[in-house]
């Protein structure tokens, strides 16, 4: 009441942003005859102008409204678009790092412009982040037209480039890409070994696209770049049979389906156990410490048998399992789960296991995109996330009304007993919109289900095409057509899918699709034409008969969990002032009713009294379902945001690790750091092996002995040392120092302080890679481990920060030693062939840019290494003469 009373007083915090907005569109529009009289020269002239007064001292907010200005005249020159006044509005908000709330269809690709073009003119660079590589192409070809015009530069990431292109893009003003190119870049350049080999420039400002399917919906996977680890195909199918068997029995284990676990019930581990010593895979208990790698996979094998599901969760073709994105529906070719479930699924589909990964850098998108100083993101559904993106990326939302007001009419929710009874209704009111002429969009949550309504529809003869994972070759054709009269489309979620379904059809698709069926020989440009025409003139025709019998009818057949992905299918209807209509279905025996509204829901229900075939349609109904929609949405912001706490912690150290690894990439020489290490492992060794204020007697002389060895190769005669008079720990400090100084100029001066240098430089960063590496494997293992301190009271979050650092210590520890050994023992090399040399950092160990990137996860192939450079194991050793020796 209060809240309701004080918006009509105050109005809204949206409102009052839009309020200011608007003063400075009407600043802007004030501007427009002047630039509109500008010849072509004059107008391009602008972006040197403002470049110059950047420099001289003025900033981009100082700019703003002129080169708003200038951009929205080019556009209407050079794109033949004009800028809305709520386009502008929408610039202003992604220049001011927040989210432009825009319905589809609004036009975001333009309004991207004004904010990319007011950012470049810095020089810094600004990314602009798209859902996927068609749209970061297209957008990028659409767009750098007017940016070219304006005098700056255009490049765009996608896949398989060279390291060469990907520099030269992420140095122009612009560059496109995926969030995955991204991020992997970011990855691969903190893998590399010199400055030089680096693509990405120092961050600057990002605009993402779709910013709640990134920053949200893909927040929870982590990208990772990973090499090939151990082979265990067999162990996965040993467990599979096992598990096979023990998940067909209910009273084995319990499943939370609300938060997608599943653990064995007593019964279940002696089972378990049983079988698996039949097996010969175990001995000895299932939870004794040398069966955590048994108990992990059958872990995993157990989610693989109860959790997931063939055709909702993933499909098999090819012998493969092809993850299925819950949001699109599309599949996820390349894409695999971590952690051994994916191979797990496919012990369960009996298909080849492909070989586990081991991870070598990971990050999450929103951790990757919190280092950008300014992020602003665009997208048509962000209200209803509002608080997450505040929390988690302090970015605010600003709802932006659309350029037209809109025209489409949102039914109340209509709800049936039965599913069957359901998508009887659902079929029903097809058949009558079909009647009419008007187009139909019917969204599913799953393929399963759109196959169902499919075969319905098909048993009463009704036309109908299906958009799901199955028919991803034919997407593009079967959106061209969805909004033609009488159409009917069912998809599998809708979002992220960038491409408009228009009234009447799209011609650019359509023109498309038509172009394809032609030879070249065939295509000349006469003939593109006359097709070109003929498709406008078809549309234009087909656009009034839709727009007469009422736009586009979306369908939902079901809700789903969250209120963006129901928005979002509604959005699909009623762009740009169009007309058009949504109503959703639904059954008492839905997921969401099922798991999350069931009490009140209930008793609801009795009180209207349902009955079988009817459907009950009730406001009240609404409210109770976006009340069990919040309460979902809200869990699973509460999971991402634990989930982010944790990976908080890794976050810190890889920041940790890839600053301190590029200072010493900088730097010219590492000796000093080396030095340092050697004189902090010698009193380590010593705090450790004399005890304060004993005399020599107390010393552990021997155990000292050894370990100096074992670190410096270098054999000290500790023994005789204490016997001396007036022996005291600094005089032996003093000498080991001495010696061991004395032993690596030796070293320096056999191998050449050049070569030296360069081996430095190169053995530290090595090895820093491969003690982080393990380090990250240690930290996976803690982590799954951790969520059992729960039961001892302790709070596993605390404990998992307190270990890690402890960890990072022993890394570190690690790290030193490594480091000292292997370049202790360093030697040149006396064979004639093998002279000692070090041909250049590139030739030592390169990695190679065109590994096999996969969406979410990319492999990568064991480093490309020449056969005379050193061993990347540290030895300072030729390849060829350690661990790549051929016997
Ligand atoms: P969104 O991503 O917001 O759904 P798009 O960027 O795909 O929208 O644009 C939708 C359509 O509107 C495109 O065909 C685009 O060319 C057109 N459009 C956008 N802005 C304007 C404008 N100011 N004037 C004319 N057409 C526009």
């Amino acid at each position: 009441m209060l809240a309701r009373f004080a918006h009509t007083l105050f109005g809204s915090a949206n409102d009052r942003a839009l309020k200011n907005y608007q003063k400075r569109v009407a600043l802007i529009n004030g501007l427009e005859e002047g630039v509109k009289s500008l010849s072509d020269e004059d107008l391009q002239r602008k972006t040197s102008e403002f470049r110059e007064r950047l420099k001289k001292g003025e900033s981009l907010e100082d700019l703003q409204c002129e080169a708003f200005a200038v951009c929205r005249e080019a556009a209407r020159r050079i794109l033949g678009m004009r800028h809305f006044d709520v386009q502008l509005i929408g610039g202003m908000v992604l220049h001011d790092g927040r989210i432009a709330e825009m319905r589809t269809g609004e036009g975001k690709t333009l309004v991207a412009t004004l904010a990319v073009y007011l950012n470049a003119l810095a020089g810094k660079g600004v990314h602009v982040v798209t859902v996927n590589d068609y749209l970061a192409s297209r957008d990028a070809a659409e767009m750098s037209v007017l940016y070219q015009f304006l005098g700056l530069s255009t490049g765009v990431i996608v896949p398989n480039l060279s390291d060469d292109e990907r520099r030269a893009a992420y140095h122009c003003d612009i560059t496109y890409g995926t969030n995955n190119e991204f991020g992997f870049d970011y990855l691969r350049d903190n893998m590399k070994y010199t400055l030089q080999e680096m693509v990405q420039r120092p961050f600057f400002h990002a605009i993402v696209d779709e910013v709640d399917s990134i920053l949200i919906d893909e927040a929870r996977t982590p990208l990772i770049i990973s090499g090939p680890a151990e082979d265990s195909s067999e162990l996965y199918r040993q467990v599979d049979k096992v598990m096979a068997v023990i998940s067909k029995d209910p009273g084995h284990y319990e499943k939370d389906e609300k938060l997608r676990t599943v653990i064995l019930t007593e019964s279940g581990v002696e089972a378990v156990e049983e079988a698996l010593r039949d097996e010969g895979v175990l001995a000895g208990g299932m939870y004794d410490a040398q069966n955590v790698e048994v108990v992990h996979h059958v872990q995993q094998s157990l989610r693989a048998h109860t959790l997931f599901a063939r055709d909702v969760d993933y499909i098999v073709r090819d012998n493969k399992v092809i993850l299925i994105d819950e949001f699109t529906g599309r599949m996820m070719d390349g894409r695999r789960y971590s952690d051994g479930l994916h191979q797990a699924l496919e012990a369960k589909e009996a298909v080849e296991i492909q070989k586990e990964n081991q991870t070598l850098a990971s990050i999450t998108f929103q951790n990757y995109f919190r280092l950008y100083p300014k992020l602003s993101g665009m997208t048509g559904t962000a209200m209803t996330e509002a608080n997450e993106f505040a929390e988690i990326y302090n970015l605010r939302v600003i709802e932006i009304p659309t350029n037209v007001p809109v025209q489409r009419s949102d039914s109340d929710d209509e709800i049936y007993l039965t599913e069957a009874q359901k998508f009887n209704a659902v079929a029903n009111l097809i058949e009558e919109i079909h009647a009419t002429g008007q187009p139909v969009l019917v969204g599913t949550t799953s393929i399963e289900k759109s196959e169902r309504l499919s075969d319905l529809l098909a048993q009463r003869k009704v036309l109908h095409n299906v958009l799901n994972a199955r028919h991803h070759e034919r997407e593009a054709s079967i959106i061209a057509q969805a909004g033609s009269p009488g159409a009917i489309t069912i998809a599998t979620n809708m979002a992220g899918r960038g491409t408009d379904i228009k009234l009447g059809g799209n011609p650019d698709l359509m023109v498309k699709e038509l172009l394809k069926g032609l030879t070249e020989e065939e295509l000349t440009e006469e003939r593109r034409k006359t097709i070109e025409e003929g498709v406008l003139a078809q549309v234009k025709e087909a656009h009034k008969v839709v727009q007469k019998a009422g736009g586009l009818y979306v369908i939902g057949t079901e809700r789903h969990e969250s209120r963006r992905v129901d928005n979002q299918l509604r959005g699909r209807s009623g762009r740009q002032g169009d007309p058009g209509n949504s109503r959703f279905f639904l059954s008492l025996e839905d997921d969401l009713i099922r798991i999350f509204a069931t009490g009140r829901m209930g008793a609801m229900m009795q009180k209207l009294g349902l009955k079988e075939g009817e459907a009950i349609i009730h406001p009240w109904l609404n409210k109770a379902l976006e009340k069990a929609q919040k309460k979902v949405e809200a869990r699973n912001f509460d999971m991402r945001k634990n989930t982010l706490k944790y990976d908080d912690v890794m976050n810190d150290q890889r920041k940790e690790v890839y600053a301190q690894r590029r200072e010493y990439m900088e730097a010219e020489n590492v000796s000093d750091v080396i030095a340092e290490m050697r004189a902090r492992l010698i009193e380590e060794l010593l705090d450790r092996h004399i005890p304060e204020k004993t005399f020599p007697e107390a010393w552990e002389v021997l155990t000292l002995r050894k370990e100096l060895f074992g670190i410096f190769a270098l054999d000290l005669n500790l023994e005789e040392w204490v016997l001396e008079d007036e022996m005291d720990e600094e005089i032996l400090l003093s000498r080991i120092e001495e010696n061991v100084e004395q032993a690596y100029q030796e070293i320096v001066e056999m191998v050449g302080q050049e070569t030296m240098t360069l081996l430095e430089k190169h053995i530290l960063l090595t090895s820093f890679d491969a003690v982080w590496k393990e380090h990250l494997h240690g930290l996976d293992r803690l982590r799954q481990g951790i969520g059992l301190r729960a039961y001892g009271q302790k709070d596993p979050l605390n404990e998992y920060k307190q270990e890690a650092f402890q960890m990072f210590g022993y890394m570190l520890d690690e790290l030193r030693r490594r480091v000292v050994s292997s370049l202790s023992r360093v030697r040149p090399i006396a064979a004639a062939d093998s002279q000692m040399s070090v041909e250049g950092d590139n030739d030592i160990l390169s990695l190679p840019s065109d590994a096999n990137v996969t969406q979410g996860h990319e492999v990568q192939e064991a480093p490309v290494l020449s056969r005379n450079a050193l061993c990347p194991c540290g030895s300072g050793l030729k390849y060829k003469h350690c661990c790549g020796r051929v016997e």
